[in-house]
């Protein structure tokens, strides 16, 4: 058991009583909770419309179906991020096509976007990684230019805005995840949020096995169950108020951590590009040389010390068993082939006390007294 865990929510001490009422209700899957989570985070985000769905990667199916994307086209996205920005690609049975990343930032590289676009291009996901926003202006206008949908992998990034947009206000579709790692979490769960009707209410429908909105003995298009159940719902309404309080504790931790750390060799902090307004879902730290410790040494460190860390993500996407058929090699993306070898995550949630970070900063620092080998 981990003493400081990467990941603990912030629940509200109401929780129980709610979650009681909805158990004797007699309605435990998708109601009236539903419908206000989806109203409150559409308000939240200043969108026209949020779906409520069982998962960030069927928020991703779903975007990519909405689309219509399927056999014969490809979708630009990187190889630096979840298995589901890429999987869900796959699902809808589309070609995913990789970008590299930039070092410093992890986040898609604009200026090799435009090289990989061709006929077959009908969609870029991008995804905010760690909580960053990427930079939807320049994919935006490689967009437009070549009439190509934006999807906004937002699974990280709820709460994130750049120069003062929240996440979804520059993509047709973004998604969210409230898996158990996520700041805002049900243990399980997503959405998607766009600013148009007729995607919102395809969504509708295609989380609800396809049923027709209006008439539910009809079933329109190929749908799957992906609904969000009422005990879903009421826990993360409980948390949506403290929310950016809560986003505010974890910069305050992350910047703690930063600026404690950036000065050791070897220790390189996240970076903040310009006007971005920053989550710290994860705080993710590169550990290179002269560091005398990898990654891989120094989070044996910390599992000494029971706190937990983890290394996103250990292995590129174009070099996942899944996507070998793509047939990419190794040295095809260097920048995320680099940064697999080099992040460790550390724990920065609001439940992180003063003292915490000082365990953390003091193993790093301890860590990089050992004698190189
Ligand atoms: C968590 C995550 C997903 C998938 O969300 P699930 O709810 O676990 O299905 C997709 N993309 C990114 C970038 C994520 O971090």
């Amino acid at each position: 058991m981990y003493e400081i865990k990467i990941a603990e929510p912030v629940l509200s001490s109401n929780i129980i009583p709610k979650l009681k009422r909805i158990l004797h209700s007699g309605n435990l899957a998708q109601g009236k909770w539903v419908e206000k989570i989806e109203k409150n985070l559409a308000e939240y985000l200043n969108a026209s419309f949020c779906v409520a769905v069982s998962s960030g990667t069927a928020a991703l199916h779903a975007a990519l179906s909405i689309l219509n994307i399927g056999p014969g086209d490809e979708v630009i996205t990187t190889p630096f991020t979840f298995i589901s920005t890429a999987s869900a690609i796959l699902m809808v049975g589309a070609k995913p096509v990789f970008v590299d990343i930039e070092y410093d930032s992890f986040l898609i590289d604009p200026t090799q976007i435009e090289g990989k676009i061709s006929k077959r291009t009908k969609a870029i996901i991008a995804v905010d990684l760690f909580g960053q926003m990427a930079d939807y202006q320049k994919i935006s206008s490689f967009a437009k230019k070549n009439g190509i949908f934006v999807i906004e992998d937002a699974c990280q990034a709820l709460g994130s805005r750049q120069k003062r947009k929240p996440i979804g206000s520059l993509a047709d579709i973004a998604t969210l995840s409230f898996y158990a790692t996520k700041p805002l979490t049900a243990g399980e769960g997503g959405a998607i949020i766009t600013n148009s009707k007729k995607f919102a209410k395809k969504a509708k429908s295609f989380r609800n096995i396809g049923r027709n909105l209006k008439n539910p003995e009809l079933f329109n298009i190929l749908g799957f169950n992906y609904r969000m159940t009422e005990f879903q719902a009421v826990i993360l309404l409980s948390q949506l108020p403290k929310f950016e309080e809560n986003l505010v504790q974890r910069r305050k931790n992350a910047n703690f951590l930063t600026s404690n750390l950036s000065k050791i060799p070897g220790i390189e902090t996240p970076t903040v590009e310009n006007e971005n307004q920053h989550t710290f879902s994860q705080y993710t730290i590169k550990v290179k040389k002269p560091y005398p410790l990898n990654h891989n040494q120094l989070k044996k460190k910390f599992d000494k010390a029971k706190i937990e860390t983890k290394i996103y993500y250990p292995l590129p996407l174009h070099l996942q068993p899944l996507f070998a058929n793509l047939g990419y090699q190794k040295g095809d993306f260097p920048n995320a082939e680099q940064t697999a070898n080099q992040t460790l995550s550390l724990p920065i949630h609001p439940l992180v006390s003063k003292k915490d970070l000082n365990r953390i900063v003091k193993i790093i620092k301890v860590g990089s007294t050992i004698a190189s080998t």
